[in-house]
């Protein structure tokens, strides 16, 4: 199984964008593989990055028809192994970064500014503009700061979305990250496979159908990608009987992202 550090490669070829320096993982050559026709041979040329918090492989499979709607604008399944400690500000540093947490220096929970150079560094390098979409003081929000970004830090997941949505219509960006907490807070309040948590993880699924469709109206006329990018997994505490992650478990380091590409009609 490739890693999740493959993303940030994985992104960069798709674009065409030399990668981050630290970026060592693989490509992961099946998304190289439904682009390249999708766009006939050209990169990509806008991408949606959907980000939800602690949406597990185990929980994927055991729900997959759950998950009907969001394979319907991203069709193609990666499952990749998370990064450890499976920590969110661990695991998407390795994410944006293609690098392990030995190498990007975020290796417990701690929310510090990355200085190293990121997927945002490369990509801004490379003249495109980003958007960061996320809760106000989630990692994603906070680690990736101080690059030529534009941060928007939202009061929850709802006005993520509809933040995201205003920018998807206004097309300023060319790619967009758009991240959601609600999972993982329902599954440390209570249980992964809880009412709430299964309700929340319905709301990511219709989040996500709601920001592709968006993506797919306004970036009509250009070849884009659309990806489900969950960070890491869950599995409920023993001791508190509640959901956790952070330990070395398959329930915690395995995830699928799903990938679609769209071609631009001119
Ligand atoms: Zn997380």
């Amino acid at each position: 199984m490739n890693c999740i550090t493959s993303f940030t490669p994985t992104l960069c070829r798709v674009l065409n964008v030399a990668p981050p320096t630290l970026s060592a993982a693989e490509t992961l050559a099946g998304v190289v593989r439904i682009a390249a026709p999708a766009f006939d041979g050209a990169p990509a040329e806008k991408c949606l990055i959907y980000a939800p918090d602690a949406i597990g492989l185990d929980l994927y499979r055991e729900h997959a028809s759950l998950f009907e709607p969001a394979r319907e604008h991203a069709p193609f399944e990666v499952p990749l192994r998370a990064v450890y400690p499976p920590k969110t500000p661990v695991c998407f540093a390795s994410m944006f970064t293609g690098a392990l947490p030995e190498a990007h220096g975020i290796r417990r929970y701690e929310q510090p500014v990355l200085r190293c150079d990121t997927l945002f560094d490369a990509l801004i390098r490379a003249g495109v503009r980003v958007a960061i979409v996320a809760a106000g003081g989630s990692s994603i929000d906070l680690i990736f700061r101080g690059r030529e970004v534009d941060y928007f830090s939202e009061k929850y997941d709802p006005e993520v979305t509809s933040r995201t949505v205003e920018l998807l219509a206004a097309a300023g960006h060319d790619v967009v990250v758009a991240y959601h907490q609600e999972y993982d807070d329902a599954l440390h309040d209570t249980t992964p496979r809880s009412a709430r948590a299964l309700r929340a993880l319905k709301n990511h699924v219709e989040s996500f159908v709601t920001l592709a469709k968006a993506a797919a109206q306004s970036w009509r006329q250009f070849n884009h990608l659309i990806a489900f990018t969950p960070d890491h997994g869950a599995h409920v505490d023993v001791d508190t009987g509640r959901g956790a992650h952070g330990d070395d478990v398959d329930e915690d380091m395995t995830v699928m992202h799903l990938y679609g590409a769209a071609p631009g009609s001119v």
